[in-house]
């Protein structure tokens, strides 16, 4: 068995471990297989092992590799996206987990072609009140997703967080937790929202006991990125 065989049967057991563990269903939560750095080949050989869903974070890396590998994959973007970028995404993809900023979001919505479905999206969230990073503040939630749901090439599906690195358990599950209550907001709110992106390689069990229903993974899938 190859090393990434072996990687991808034991990352789905433990994606079915965590739902058993605390009673969801495993065919709701997707492994997302973040393949950013890594190359067309090695993104060909997981597709060959059977995964379909593939995150990628820079327009530019996403632009060589995308037209090279399969049609039928279903590419998500979650990285950080400028608004002279948009074209490409609004083109190429079928998710986008980091939708934070209207002047993007009206962008997609012109651009993205009429004979593909909407462009389903998810509003990241800056869980951890971190400087740093991208996201709308949790306050801002109703507020911003009213813009999004108002335009017709886009579907909200619901929310994505990248929690600051390096915190407890107990920080990082309080900040998951409230990822799930905004969900649960926003499902009151409106109608098809169904997903919850967090979790990665360190914390997918903690992100499903909290209502993940897309783990994203790179290294635990791919080994370190160089
Ligand atoms: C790189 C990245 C991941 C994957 O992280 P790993 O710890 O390598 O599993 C997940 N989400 C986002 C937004 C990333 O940039």
């Amino acid at each position: 068995m190859s090393k990434l065989q072996h990687n991808i049967t034991f990352l789905q057991q433990r994606i079915t471990n965590a739902c058993i563990a605390t009673n969801k269903k495993p065919e709701n939560v997707t492994l997302l297989a973040v393949s950013k750095t890594q190359s067309v080949e090695i993104i060909q050989q997981a597709y060959d092992l059977g995964l379909r869903q593939f995150g990628e974070n820079y327009v530019n890396e996403a632009q060589e590799k995308i037209p090279s590998l399969p049609q039928d994959i279903v590419w998500h973007f979650i990285g950080p996206l400028q608004s002279n970028k948009t074209r490409f995404i609004a083109e190429q993809v079928a998710w986008l987990h980091s939708l934070d900023r209207e002047k993007i979001a009206l962008r997609l919505n012109e651009q993205r072609p009429a004979s593909l479905a909407p462009l389903q999206c998810l509003i990241q969230v800056n869980i951890s009140n971190d400087d740093n990073k991208s996201g709308i503040d949790a306050e801002n939630l109703l507020d911003f997703a009213a813009k999004i749901a108002a335009l017709p090439r886009l579907q909200l599906r619901g929310l994505m967080a990248i929690p600051k690195a390096n915190q407890s358990n107990e920080a990082l599950a309080q900040d998951f937790a409230k990822m799930a209550e905004l969900l649960a907001l926003l499902q009151k709110n409106y109608t098809g929202v169904d997903t919850l992106s967090m979790g990665m390689s360190a914390d997918l069990e903690l992100a499903i006991a909290h209502g993940a229903t897309i783990v994203r993974i790179g290294t635990d899938l791919f080994g370190a990125r160089t």
